[in-house]
């Protein structure tokens, strides 16, 4: 009997154990970006016992593609799971680390992941049963907090032969995002001067501190005579020296973020310049490095309607009392103003948590001004981005209460929801060859150069 796609929301029901298991094996033992080893192994054995292929695992240590089925279209799930650092929470309503200082899933990557794999499972277990052409695809990405694990997916080709792309975000809505997403790059200032003892010779001195210093406010007066929707943010490692001492090495470490990659590389320029202004200054040398960068997301409305329509028939998470007694308490710690607008804008109608699907056109007046390297992937392919309800209207990601959250059964709720709106996603594009031609058509008319910004 042919499978519809309410038998594949009912596979992904039936692993729901497998999912909250998931969810809280990844929460348990939080790894920051660049150091997802335990969380990447568990997600290749989780797909390869379901009878996936590994492929593509060369290129960097937790980055992995997990493939199932032959022919096109072929179908990419984009899985994250890495952590934050100093997040670490327990699931609870008060700021209470597991261990003081360690990092947490304060971003709700252990849902993203656990979420990801177990609707490419349900996919899977749709093209085995009818035998179908179709291919589907887990891929475990790496490194999102630091905005670069998809962008070096991409520079190694990880992506390629991909047809469409299928992301979803643990947040507070149950919506869309056609858009969204600031472009962003990364880059490391290193000063050199002399050091001198600061009183007894300070004219034999030059201070790379000092250059520090004055490249960060030349950066602030730049700021007025950027985009405004421009996003301009640094810190710096010059520390470990005595007053008395001239610091002969200072650096900084620059996030540049705006609308458009193209506005993010002309801006790094300009703050190279001024970096070269205050080295003229303070007569000492400066060494720019660019680490990376990624790219705003590429709207295709196409696809976020077919998102759409999979909100729709998806269930949506339920909470109970309990839960929505645990969540207003895990919004004690954020005024009644931010409550009552966050509620207002997300349509809860007083309650902490969305409870219902929030209005198609949400993005517009709620984008996303984060970045994401999942950007780079809706350059190279027609990408679709959902998020559901997992934390309280008025919480904000990266916070102690988010990763409670993530923890909890709000979060596992809103996870549950994803896979099912993900298999019913990929159910379509398998099922309806007039929706694909729109989606590719207008990938195509909007499609540009592409060139990860990283160089290995
Ligand atoms: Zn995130």
């Amino acid at each position: 009997m042919k499978m519809e796609k309410k038998d594949l929301h009912l596979e992904v029901k039936k692993m729901e154990s497998l999912l909250q298991t998931s969810c809280r094996t990844i929460w348990e033992n939080p790894e920051v970006g660049g150091n997802e080893k335990a969380s990447a192994d568990y997600f290749r054995r989780l797909l390869d016992a379901e009878g996936f292929h590994i492929i593509n695992e060369e290129h960097l240590e937790h980055a992995f593609c997990a493939e199932y089925g032959s022919g096109k279209p072929v179908i990419a799930i984009l899985g994250e799971y890495d952590a934050l650092p100093g997040l670490s929470q327990k699931v609870t309503d008060k700021k209470k680390p597991v261990k003081a200082g360690a990092p947490g899933h304060g971003c709700g990557h252990n849902l993203l992941g656990s979420a990801a794999a177990v609707g490419a499972i349900a996919v899977k277990r749709y093209l085995e049963a009818e035998g179908i052409s179709g291919t589907v695809r887990f891929y475990g990405c790496p490194e999102e907090e630091l905005l670069c694990g998809k962008v070096k997916m991409a520079y190694y080709h990880m992506f390629d032969g991909c047809d469409f792309a299928i992301s979803w975000h643990p947040m507070s809505a149950n919506m869309v995002y056609d858009n969204g997403y600031l472009a962003s790059a990364s880059a490391h200032f290193e000063f050199k001067g002399r050091s001198s003892h600061a009183a007894f010779a300070p004219e034999l001195g030059r201070s790379a501190l000092d250059a520090v210093e004055l490249m960060n406010v030349g950066v602030n007066y730049l700021r007025e005579h950027v985009t405004s929707k421009a996003r301009i943010h640094y810190t710096t490692d010059s520390g470990g020296f005595a007053p008395n001492i001239v610091p002969p090495r200072a650096g900084s470490w620059y996030f540049v973020r705006a609308p458009y990659i193209s506005d993010v590389k002309e801006i790094l320029a300009r703050v190279g310049k001024v970096a070269e202004g205050a080295a003229l200054m303070t007569e000492t040398q400066v060494e720019m490095k660019v680490d990376y960068g990624c790219c705003e997301m590429q709207e295709n409305h196409a696809f976020g309607d077919l998102a759409y329509e999979n909100l729709k028939e998806a269930e949506l998470p339920v909470f109970d009392e309990e839960e929505m007694a645990f969540a207003n308490r895990l919004l004690e710690s954020v005024s009644d103003a931010d409550k009552e607008k966050a509620q207002k804008l997300y349509e809860t109608e007083g309650k902490p948590m969305v409870w219902k699907l929030n209005s198609r056109n949400l993005y517009e007046i709620n984008p996303l001004t984060a970045s994401s390297d999942s950007g780079d992937v809706s350059h190279m392919m027609p990408m679709c981005a959902i998020s559901t309800s997992c934390w309280p209207a008025g919480v904000a990601p990266h916070t102690w209460q988010s990763a409670a959250a993530a923890g909890s059964s709000l979060g596992e709720k809103g996870a549950l929801c994803a896979a099912q709106v993900i298999a019913g996603i990929a159910y379509d594009l398998y099922n309806k060859p007039e929706v694909r031609e729109d989606i590719l058509k207008e990938f195509e008319e909007k499609k540009d150069e592409y060139t990860p910004m990283y160089e290995g």
